[in-house]
């Protein structure tokens, strides 16, 4: 992964009120705004401001455009905006590009924009143990996931594979990215699910996906992507199935404290971040 230069690093005054958001649509749920306050009057930088930014998607390509002349060092981006964000940008970072999708954009000095995929590194950064040579199984084939699977396969995992409900798309991500599809799961060190499954109906966990609550210590850790108030029943049964468990708020900080530190140079108070969301 490419370590682009930060804003402060390419030119921007540091004592100047830069701007920062997330572009989402709807945004108004986003931790984000929340985790980036804290950490930048932390850093002593309380003159920026991070905000959520609700732009529709016949609106954002203009949105992201503006950026540079709006006072902004860089946004993030959450759904459903991550490929345009993508598209936008001047230039893209390898992980980016390989992704196909975005979450951060960081104008630089000359008033290009660059695009960034911070949702990567930021699982490697919580995994909590080497994933090389480790066999890891992702549950889903949206965004996340590709995302996640890149990050896996970049870190040396022996195999990585994706399962989604409609199968072609796990497929179709599989052939892009170099990894396998499967159509049932098996015992992989590593489980992911990058589903939308938890979020909104958490009864729902295992009619939609296919694994069974008592099956799970069959894997060293569980990673859930989802996060929500009181955690999430597959994180629930997996550390009652004697797996380690990996929260999406942890995944949230990470990616977002290496946004962070691209937009400032600064290293991002991790501690003062990870309160913000959970609290
Ligand atoms: P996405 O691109 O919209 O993909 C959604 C995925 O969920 C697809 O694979 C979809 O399967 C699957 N899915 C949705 N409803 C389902 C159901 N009822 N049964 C089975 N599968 C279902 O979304 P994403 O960007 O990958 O995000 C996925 C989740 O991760 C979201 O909840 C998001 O909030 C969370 N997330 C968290 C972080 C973090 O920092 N913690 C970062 C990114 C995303 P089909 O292809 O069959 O529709």
């Amino acid at each position: 992964m490419t370590e682009a230069p930060s804003p402060a690093a390419a030119g921007l005054d540091p004592a100047r009120p830069w701007r920062l958001g997330v572009f989402g649509w709807p945004v108004a749920h986003s931790r984000s705004p929340a985790m980036h306050g804290a950490a930048l009057r932390a850093l002593g930088l309380a003159h920026w401001t991070y905000g959520a930014l609700p732009v529709p998607p016949e609106h954002v390509a203009a949105a992201f455009a503006a950026l540079p002349d709006s006072g902004f060092a860089g946004a993030n981006v959450t759904i459903p905006h991550k490929h345009e964000a993508l598209a936008a940008a001047d230039v893209a970072t390898p992980a980016a590009a390989e992704i196909g999708a975005a979450n951060m954009l960081t104008v630089l000095g000359d008033g290009t924009i660059e695009a960034d995929n911070t949702d990567a590194p930021g699982l490697i950064d919580v995994l909590g143990e080497p994933a090389a040579g480790r066999t890891a199984l992702i549950l889903g084939a949206g965004g996340s996931s590709r995302a996640c699977a890149w990050a896996l396969r970049e870190a040396g995992c022996s195999r990585v594979a994706v399962w989604n409900r409609t199968a072609g798309r796990a497929v179709e991500l599989a052939h892009d990215l170099g990894v396998d599809a499967v159509d049932a799961p098996f015992d992989a060190d590593l489980l992911v699910n990058c589903t939308a499954v938890g979020l909104h109906d958490p009864e729902e966990t295992f009619e939609r996906l296919p694994v069974r609550a008592a099956d799970l210590g069959v894997h060293r850790v569980v990673v859930d992507l989802v996060y929500r108030a009181g955690g999430t029943p597959l994180l629930h049964a997996a550390a009652d199935a004697g797996a380690r468990t990996v929260d999406g708020l942890a995944i949230l900080v990470a990616q977002g404290a290496r946004s962070l530190e691209r937009w400032t140079g600064r290293p991002a108070p991790r501690d003062v971040m990870d309160d913000a969301v959970r609290t």
